[in-house]
This record gives C-alpha cells, sequence and structure tokens, in this order.
C-alpha cells in the first residue's frame, strides 16, 4: 500500500481503492516545523490524477447512494473505533506534521473520533419532513438526497478534525468523495482515508489526490465531474474556489478566516478573561481560525488586564510540541513565520506599541524550527493593519475601548465575522452583545475557540458563504432536498385550480 524510500516513509494517492503513485512520478517533502526535519513525502498530483479520482468518485455513486443510510453509519461507526485504537500513535504524528503540542493534538483526533460518532447516528436519521397538501387524497414531502461527487479542499491547521468534520458527512449523506489535504500537513488526513478504507468505505466511493493547490486544488475546484465543493482555509482562496464553482453552477461551503475579538468589560471576572485570552489567542500558536486576535478592554481595567497578562505570557513555555510542558509549538512553515514577522513589523511601524515578543525565537532550542515568541501589542487603534488583517500567528492586539458600546463597534468593524467573545457579569450586556455580535460564533465569559461538534460552526461577512459545518448543519451541506408528491385520488387534481 505504501513504500518506503530511503529514511521517511512515503505516502501515495488513494483512488478507486487503491493506494498509488501520482501519475507525475514526482514527491513532494514534508519537514517537522519544530525540527526541520524531513519526515515522510507525499505524492505531487496533477491534473491527471483528479481526473482518474473524479471518474472513480462518479463511478461509484450510484451504488453508494442506494446503500441504505444505517449501513454507511455501521461502517463510520467502525471508523470511530479505529481511530479511537489509534489515538495515541495519531496524536504525535498530528504534533509532528503541524506543530501544535501534543495535547492539543490528542484533543483534535479525540474531535474527528467525536464528530464521526456523531455523523455515524445520523444513518438513522437524516430527517425529511411530511406536510399536507392542499388537494384531497394527495400526500407530499420532502427528501434528502446526495448531491453527488463532492471536492473536498482542507487547510493544515486542523490536519484530521476537518477532514473528518466533511468526509464522514459527505458519505453519510450518500456522496462520493475527492479529497485533497493540505501539502502543509497531509498525513493525517491520510490516515483518515486509511481507516475509512478499513472500515469499509468501498472502492471508489472515496478517494484521495495530495498535491498543490494550483495542481490539485484547482483542478478539483474547476472539474464538470465534481457537483459540491467543501472548502476550508483561506479567504483568498476561498474566493478563487467560490468563482469556479459558481461557473459551472456548484453549491459551494466556504469556511475561511477570521479576526476574533476578545471583550473584556469592566465588570469582568478579569482572571477568568486572562485565562481566556491566554488560551484564545496563544492556543495553537494563535494558528486557528477562531484565534483570540484582539483583546477590546474597556479603559478603566484595561491597565490591570494587561499586566496580569503579560505576567502569564511570560510564563509560556515554547517549543517541540512533543516536550512535556510546552504550551506553544512553531509556525507552520517559514514563509508564514515571515509573513508574521512582517505583520510585527508593520505594527511597530504603524504606532503600537510592542509590550512582548516579537521575535524568532533562534537560540540553540529553537533554531532550528521556525518559533515565534509570544506577541502582545498594546496601543492598537481598531484601523492598525495589524488590527484588521488576519495574522495568524502568536500576535495579540490590545485595544482600549470607551463603554460597551464603542468596544462592540470595534469588535464587528472588522471584514471577517467566525467567532466573538465577551467578558462581564452583566446579564443583560451579554444578552445585547449576543444579538449585535457580527458573527457565526459568540462566547460569552470563554474565549473565542472551544467549537464543540454538535452544534453548527461558521461565519458571516468574510468568513463564509451562508453555510455552516458541523451539527445538523452538516448534513444541509451535503443534502439536495427532493420535493416528493404522490397523488392517491385515482384523477388528475391541479394545485392552485382545483381548491375551493
Ligand atoms: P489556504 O487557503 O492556503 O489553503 C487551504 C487549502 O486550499 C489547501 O489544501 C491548499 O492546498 C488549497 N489551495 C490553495 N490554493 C488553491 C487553489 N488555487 N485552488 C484550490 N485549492 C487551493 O489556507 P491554509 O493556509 O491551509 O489555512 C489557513 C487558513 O484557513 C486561515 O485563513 C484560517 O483562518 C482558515 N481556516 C478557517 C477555518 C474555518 O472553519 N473558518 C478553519 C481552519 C482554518
Amino acid at each position: 500500500m505504501r513504500g518506503v524510500w530511503g529514511m521517511f516513509r512515503t505516502y501515495l494517492n488513494y483512488i478507486n481503492g487503491k493506494w498509488m503513485k501520482a501519475s507525475s512520478g514526482k514527491t513532494f517533502k514534508k519537514i517537522n516545523p519544530a525540527t526541520g526535519e524531513t519526515i515522510f513525502e507525499c505524492q505531487a498530483g496533477s491534473e491527471r490524477d483528479v481526473e482518474q479520482a473524479v471518474r472513480a468518485a462518479q463511478d461509484a455513486f450510484a451504488d453508494w447512494k442506494l446503500l441504505p443510510p444505517p449501513h454507511k453509519g455501521e461502517i463510520l461507526y467502525k471508523a470511530a473505533h479505529i481511530l479511537e485504537q489509534r489515538k495515541e500513535e495519531l496524536a504525535p504524528l498530528l504534533t509532528k506534521e503541524n506543530g501544535k503540542n501534543i495535547e492539543e493534538a490528542r484533543g483534535e483526533v479525540q474531535e474527528a473520533i467525536d464528530i464521526t460518532k456523531y455523523v455515524a447516528a445520523e444513518g438513522r436519521r437524516l430527517l425529511g419532513e411530511t406536510t399536507t397538501s392542499e388537494l384531497p387524497h394527495k400526500f407530499a414531502m420532502f427528501i434528502r438526497e446526495p448531491k453527488g461527487v463532492c471536492g473536498i479542499i482542507t487547510p493544515w491547521n486542523f490536519p484530521i478534525a476537518i477532514p473528518a468534520w466533511k468526509i464522514p458527512a459527505a458519505l453519510i449523506c450518500g456522496n462520493t468523495v475527492v479529497f485533497k489535504p493540505s501539502s502543509d500537513a497531509p498525513a493525517c488526513g491520510i490516515e483518515l482515508v486509511k481507516i475509512l478504507e478499513e472500515a469499509g468505505v468501498p472502492p471508489g466511493v472515496l478517494n484521495m489526490v495530495t498535491g498543490s493547490g494550483a495542481a490539485v486544488g484547482d483542478v478539483i475546484a474547476k472539474h464538470k465531474g465534481v457537483d459540491h465543493l467543501s472548502f476550508t482555509g483561506s479567504t483568498e482562496t476561498g474566493t478563487h474556489i467560490y468563482t469556479e464553482g459558481a461557473k459551472k453552477l456548484d453549491s459551494v461551503e466556504l469556511e475561511m478566516g477570521g479576526k476574533n475579538p476578545q471583550i473584556v468589560l469592566a465588570d469582568a471576572d478579569l482572571e477568568l478573561a486572562v485565562d481566556g485570552a491566554l488560551w484564545g489567542a496563544f492556543g495553537t500558536s494563535g494558528q486557528r481560525c477562531t484565534a483570540t486576535s484582539r483583546i477590546i478592554v474597556e479603559k478603566p481595567v484595561a491597565k490591570e488586564f494587561t499586566e496580569r497578562l503579560l505576567k502569564r505570557v511570560k510564563k509560556l513555555r515554547v517549543g517541540n510540541g512533543l516536550k512535556k510542558g510546552v504550551v506553544m509549538g512553531p509556525i507552520i512553515n517559514a514563509a508564514q513565520m515571515t509573513k508574521i514577522l512582517g505583520y510585527i513589523d508593520k505594527g511597530r511601524k504603524e504606532g503600537a506599541k510592542l509590550l512582548y515578543g516579537g521575535h524568532r525565537l533562534s537560540d540553540a532550542e529553537h533554531s532550528r524550527g521556525f518559533f515565534i515568541a509570544p506577541t502582545i501589542f498594546t496601543h492598537v487603534m481598531p484601523d492598525m493593519t495589524i488590527a484588521k488583517e488576519e495574522i495568524f500567528g502568536p500576535v495579540v492586539c490590545i485595544i482600549e475601548a470607551n463603554d460597551f458600546e464603542h468596544a462592540v463597534k470595534i469588535a464587528n468593524d472588522v471584514e471577517y465575522g467566525l467567532s466573538w467573545s465577551i467578558y462581564t457579569k452583566d446579564i443583560n450586556r451579554a444578552m445585547k452583545a449576543m444579538r449585535l455580535a457580527e458573527s457565526g460564533i459568540v462566547y460569552i465569559n470563554a474565549p473565542t475557540i472551544g467549537a464543540e461538534v454538535h452544534l453548527p460552526f461558521g461565519g458571516v461577512k468574510g468568513t463564509g458563504n451562508g453555510g455552516r459545518e458541523a451539527g445538523t448543519e452538516a448534513i444541509k451541506e451535503f443534502t439536495e432536498i427532493k420535493t416528493v408528491f404522490i397523488d392517491y385520488s385515482g384523477h388528475l387534481q391541479k394545485a392552485q385550480i382545483d381548491v375551493d
């Protein structure tokens, strides 16, 4: 199924139930962002591989569609069970390819287990609706049908959870899949495919091609044989995929960037707010779509909040996520590190005050990886670049607000709308904030990160295009509605005309 060339593992593509090399004969190497070591290589797929994968998915569709959903659910339960058995092996692989620390990696594998189980249960639900008819002896209902071949394109920051949010949901609904994981962290997605194969997903139903966005992702997005596109990644790429999908009238589900605020009002439990800020801003080294990148603090408590946060940030241990006690792992790659350092530079130049961090860590422990110190900016104005654009790194901006209304205005005044948090003991203002937040997710007295798989996940404005993942919404993404009328009157009845 896979070969080992040289010192590291070589992963293969998976098309029509077979593990195979890319038709280009080329591979690409993946390095551990904490150590700089090459850890495996993957196939550099291209148009020919995507072509084969789409054809396999098209051919497998008719039979898979008709397999009763509870049977599909049984396969997914088995996959969840295998994931559980392999959790302690997958978590370190995740840390090695992505950098997040081992506790977070275990949590992410757990998320993949949870969503797979949740979706498996949908096999006995997949609800449609029956309703009344305006005509006698006529029955009316709608049922859910699969969309066809789904192109699934995922990012590197949740290399197993995001594929697991999408692939099992697509499968339970009766779709077939062509999957492309991110080249920055493909191994966990590949392992998920392997697990689904082992659990009994038939050949052709799930296909995977690894490779670059341009050589593989773009071809999937443009392919006429693909009926639905499900994408998570940057707003820039998502906008491109949306445009390509629109050209062939595909349905397209997009989950994109964020610039998530945490508001701290003067009456907040400050230590709780600091706990939240620390986890929200520096968990996963800020490389979460829901990461807290702006802390908007009411002026009377801004100084005390900042001092308390600084004290805690100084204690954060940055390093190889496999090492005990490490909280913050590396940045995913050199380009992203350079981009983050560029934002830090811009923040300084635009007049924000660098309170802590702001540099690459290059001592003996860190020099071979891509590490940036946790970074806090104060005196940030809402119109500065660092307060507007997604940085996707361990950089947080503290912005002072005059009052509740001002804080809400600042929080909403960005192009994104994913996650939003407010710390206050005032129930009235908490409830008002819930309604005023321009975001898909709101947390009261909790950080901006913390999704649960049975609740819808997604954003508004530049973050999404109207759909949601997870929970019951996942089923909506991967199904078409079919409206059915059954006339048992025995004669022609005309809607709107034969009604008295
Ligand atoms: P990215 O947009 O660079 O890449 C995402 C995927 O798209 C990768 O598999 C990539 O290879 C592919 N791709 C790149 N160019 C393509 C093209 N032209 N056509 C088709 N596919 C292409 O994003 P990333 O750097 O992997 O991930 C980070 C981004 O993802 C951040 O903006 C983050 O906020 C976002 N994200 C959003 C969510 C969410 O649910 N809203 C969750 C996680 C990450």
